[in-house]
């Protein structure tokens, strides 16, 4: 993926859809974090791996827990219930980073997913022939998907806050004056 937008449509969808399992904004976060080694080094060096991206995944959930009252409140704004604790955070950080990879493998020959192995290049298997032309559709196509999965998440976030706005509606009705 050419930059860190992208990844908000699969992470948004799959974080949405399963957001009852995973803290959301641990999940999503993860794509900024884990692209600040391109910003710093300007290439997919170490934590682009599944090995030691799941490290920083995991390192990252750990460091998020004390900010868990904060995400609490963007999620209140935001009209969206949750719930979280220390593995919970740690497990979302790390799939965070592992989904965020996984993608960027689809499209960066430089991304070694599954380091120590150098040689495996997940785009090499899925660009056949690798030719530049092959890698440019490549790209396009996995662009296409994020997009497409960005509308999806809307539509999860849609229908999700509005489930939670009637709940917190019927929670008030119900309290005895
Ligand atoms: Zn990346």
């Amino acid at each position: 993926m050419p930059f860190t937008p992208y990844h908000f449509g699969p992470s948004g969808f799959l974080g949405l859809l399963l957001r009852r399992w995973i803290d959301l904004p641990v999940f999503l976060l993860a794509n900024v974090i884990l692209d600040l080694e391109v910003l710093i080094t300007h290439q997919h060096a170490y934590a682009h791996t599944l090995l030691l991206g799941a490290a920083v995944g995991a390192l990252w959930g750990l460091a998020a827990y004390p900010l868990r009252r904060f995400f609490k409140r963007g999620m209140d704004f935001v009209r969206l219930p949750y719930k979280t604790g220390l593995v919970k955070m740690i497990v979302s950080g790390i799939l965070g980073v592992w989904l965020h990879v996984l993608f960027d493998a689809m499209v960066h020959y430089d991304v070694r997913l599954l380091w120590p192995n150098k040689k495996f290049m997940l785009m090499r298997l899925i660009t056949k022939p690798l030719s530049r032309a092959n890698m440019i559709a490549t790209n396009e196509r996995v662009e296409l998907a994020c997009m497409i999965l960005l509308g999806l998440a809307a539509v999860v976030y849609v229908v999700s806050a509005a489930l939670y706005i009637k709940c917190q509606r019927r929670a008030k009705d119900n309290i005895p004056n």
